[in-house]
């Protein structure tokens, strides 16, 4: 928690759905723990990223409700299901409005149709979910007079991604542009590389924040701007290098748990290599589908 004036904010991190099957090594398949950051003033608050169960949902709606506040918002990072297909039950709990970019409301309506053939196949739980989010002018809206700004950064996990930054905080909530102690998601940059997600990194650091909440974290580490920062280059510098010296996509995930020893989220490395290593060795395929059947 931490707090400046009459303006805070916390974090919540989930709990990964269950789920059927298991990795290369062995362990059981499981997927990352997400968070949701709650910023407050002394009676009003916006959430951001809500999850994806009706589990998820109940507990995060809870933790919300103790926080005694008037919930005015719900901020979409981005497109993908696991941030965002319960928003339709906090929004109803507390009559809050859900706001997001034009470019992630698109990529809503993207993982909305994808839902049966990947998010269904995989989890149960998740609720009846229709894109109710709405655009706001200029990206902007204010929380007790506090500009919360929407920043479009381009491709990072997934395409037309963006973060929250709230400059009275110095903070930025980043969803899944930066990562915090989890194995970071690169399925999507089986094509193109990660040099727009790069770039992206380098606005984040332009608007120089002190916290970063990430959407997947440790809980148990800290959320400071630099150390993430570093951490996510760090990352896509050792998978560009993974890349050129491991020759099979169980090669690529051994390592990187070798380097990575404490990452959380080890279903998403072994999802990441398949996809990277499945769209090199078939450059005849789908790409789009070689990355969903590595989910399955
Ligand atoms: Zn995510």
């Amino acid at each position: 928690m931490s707090t400046t004036a009459n303006l805070g904010y916390d974090v919540f991190v989930n709990e990964p759905p269950p789920q059927d099957g298991f990795l290369p090594n062995g362990e059981p398949k499981r997927f990352s723990p997400m968070a949701s950051t709650l910023i407050y003033g002394g009676e009003d608050a916006v959430l951001t990223d809500p999850g994806m169960t009706e589990d998820q949902a109940d507990v995060l709606g809870d933790w919300v409700a103790a926080k005694d506040r008037n919930l005015t918002d719900i901020f979409i990072t981005h497109g993908h299901g696991d941030h965002w297909f319960a928003a339709g039950l906090l929004a109803e709990r507390f009559g809050a409005r859900v706001v997001a970019t034009a470019g992630t409301i698109a990529q809503m309506h993207g993982s909305l149709a994808t839902r049966p053939l990947l998010w269904d196949k995989v989890y149960t739980g998740i609720p009846p979910s229709s894109v109710t989010a709405v655009t706001v002018p200029d990206n902007r809206f204010t929380l007790e007079g506090h500009d919360l700004v929407m920043v479009e950064v381009g491709h990072t996990d997934s395409d037309d991604t963006s973060v929250l930054h709230v400059p009275d905080l110095g903070l930025v909530v980043a969803g899944d542009s930066i990562y915090n102690g989890v194995h970071m998601y690169l399925g999507q940059s089986a094509v193109g590389g990660f040099g727009p997600w790069r770039d992206a990194i380098d606005k984040i650091e332009a608007l120089q924040p002190r916290h970063i909440v990430c959407g997947h974290q440790n809980k148990q580490l800290d959320d400071d701007a630099g150390r993430t920062i570093a951490q996510t280059r760090q990352y896509l510098d050792d998978a560009d290098e993974l890349l050129r010296t491991e020759t099979t996509a169980v090669g690529f995930f051994n390592a990187k748990i070798e380097r990575y020893p404490a990452y959380l989220g080890r279903l998403v490395l072994w999802v990441s290599a398949s996809s990277l290593y499945g769209v090199r060795e078939h450059p005849e395929g789908n790409p789009a589908q070689i990355i969903l059947n590595s989910w399955l």
